[in-house]
Formats: structure tokens, C-alpha cells, sequence
């Protein structure tokens, strides 16, 4: 048992069902044995995988969504914290894109979960580390899908929508075709993930006017300066910026650049270098920090 059960709690106000406004800050009490039970909650885990990016949905009933899976092993024992001992199922994979500190953890991952379905988007690196990963995902039969703008699912009451890339993109960078993702939770709560998608990409969605707002942002790129221009955070309105980064990282993110916009924008951050795994919970109307 943790010292105390007070926590920190962010919520999100809905205003007769239309947008979320205000975020006020209040203790309150959770039970530990929660952690166990979704009881008709979403959980959302921004996991602490050092330098890249991994976040976990559970939904209500206990399916889970996980968008991208790290660097390295810590994939396991972050996903093995947050889910029940017994779970040994991930219903949907998403790789945003190729780059190792998002898709190499899925190599351990698929050698100890079952991942029913991935999403991909049509940009493959064949190198050995895919070859393995593919190798690992046909034994077990997953479902790949090349998903492109306009693609939906629901998965027990979260849809997911996929607002980028379209079924080409003009170029070769592997972090152009990172896949726009935004989940909705209910008829609430929205979460938006840009993988490492960069300016230019991100100013061209604003110009198409895609349906990028929402109550809570993945920050592109961990932090970097290549990505969240102000038009983009703008655009997205954000109540809550998370930036999954390692601490020390050799690459300088998150850039003050970033940090700066976030600020001039009153956007408040949390940050997986500073306080871990960031765990939120929500019904669908409010959003909490556990
Ligand atoms: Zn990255």
C-alpha cells in the first residue's frame, strides 16, 4: 500500500455534452485494488519506456489497444504492471511507423502476448528486425491491416480513427508516414497520437482541416523541435500534452522550442522522464491522473 491514496486528479469538465474546457485540479481518494478492475473505465497508460513512445488502452471490459510498443524489453514489464497477471492479450497493435524506439519492443511483446490485429501503414521497412516481427505475428496468426486516412474501428467503446497518411505519401522518411491516430473514448474524451510526424505534415493537416482536435496529445516526435509548430497545437487545442522522452536523452528532447509553444498556449504537460508511467483513467466524460 502505497503511503497515501491522494492523488492528483485532472478533470475535464463537459459542458452539456460539447467540448471540454477547463481542466481543475483536486485530491481525491482511489482504491489500490482498482488497478485489477477496469469497473466501466477507460485506462490509458503513457508507459515509461525510456526514449520512445508506448501507450496502452484498456477499454471497460477489459480489451486492449496498445500504439506502439518502445525500445527495448521494459515493453514487458511496463505492459505486465499495468494489465491483470493473468492477460495475455493484446486485442490491436499500432505501429506508427518504423523507427526503432516504437516498433522494436513488439518483437519481445509478440513473444509473450498474443497480438490479435496490427495496424500499419503501408510503409514497410524490410529489414531483419521486421522480418522477425512478422515472423513472430504469422505463427500466431495476427491480422495485419494497411490502414489509411478515413479508416475506423470501435473496440468496446473506444473508436479509433486513422487522419493520416493516405494510401501514398511523397517520400521516403519513415517518420512522414507516421499514422495520425485519434481515439475517442465514449462519446468524450479524445486522445490524439502523431508518432514522429513532422512540421510540414502536421501544417498540411491543419490547412486540410482535419478533425485534429482533442482533449489530450501525444506530443510528436517526443518533444522535438521538428514537430509541434503552433499552428498544429492550435489546431489540436489540447487540455493535457503528454511527451514520452527519456530522461537524459542524447537528442535534447523535449526542445525548448516545444516546451515554449506549450507554454505560450497554457497547455498543461506531463512528462514520462519526469514521473514514470503516466496513468490516466477515465468514464468517458472526465479524465483523471492516478
Ligand atoms: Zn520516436
Amino acid at each position: 500500500m502505497r503511503e497515501s491514496v491522494k492523488k492528483i486528479v485532472i478533470i475535464i469538465v463537459a459542458i452539456a455534452g460539447l467540448s471540454f474546457s477547463n481542466i481543475l485540479l483536486q485530491l481525491t481518494s482511489q482504491p489500490q485494488i482498482e488497478k485489477f478492475f477496469t469497473r466501466g473505465r477507460f485506462h490509458i497508460y503513457f508507459l515509461n519506456v525510456g526514449q520512445g513512445d508506448a501507450t496502452l488502452i484498456r477499454t471497460p471490459s477489459g480489451k486492449n489497444i496498445l500504439i506502439d510498443a518502445g525500445p527495448d524489453l521494459s515493453i514487458l514489464s511496463e505492459v505486465g504492471r499495468a494489465l491483470p497477471f493473468y492477460e495475455r492479450v493484446i486485442d490491436l497493435a499500432i505501429i506508427t511507423h518504423f523507427d526503432q524506439d516504437h516498433i522494436l519492443g513488439f518483437i519481445p511483446l509478440s513473444q509473450r502476448y498474443q497480438i490479435r490485429q496490427v495496424w500499419k501503414s503501408r510503409w514497410t521497412v524490410e529489414n531483419d528486425l521486421w522480418r522477425i516481427l512478422i515472423g513472430n505475428l504469422k505463427r500466431q496468426g495476427t491480422k495485419i491491416n494497411q490502414v489509411k486516412t478515413g479508416d475506423t474501428l470501435l473496440i468496446d467503446g473506444v473508436r479509433l480513427e486513422i487522419l493520416y497518411p493516405e494510401k501514398q505519401v511523397a517520400s521516403n522518411d519513415s517518420n512522414s508516414w507516421s499514422l495520425v491516430i485519434k481515439a475517442q473514448l465514449g462519446d468524450g474524451v479524445s486522445l490524439l497520437f502523431s508518432g514522429d510526424l513532422p512540421q510540414a505534415q502536421e501544417t498540411m493537416l491543419v490547412k486540410q482541416s482535419a478533425p485534429l482536435q482533442a482533449n489530450i496529445l501525444q506530443v510528436g516526435h517526443h518533444g522535438s523541435r521538428t514537430s509541434s509548430n503552433l499552428d498544429w497545437l492550435q489546431a489540436v487545442s489540447p487540455d493535457l500534452a503528454v511527451i514520452s522522452v527519456g530522461k537524459d536523452n542524447k537528442f535534447g528532447h523535449p526542445h525548448f522550442r516545444t516546451l515554449r509553444n506549450l507554454d505560450l498556449l497554457n497547455i498543461k504537460v506531463l512528462r514520462t522522464d519526469k514521473i514514470g508511467t503516466i496513468h490516466l483513467v477515465s468514464d468517458s466524460r472526465i479524465i483523471w491522473q492516478e
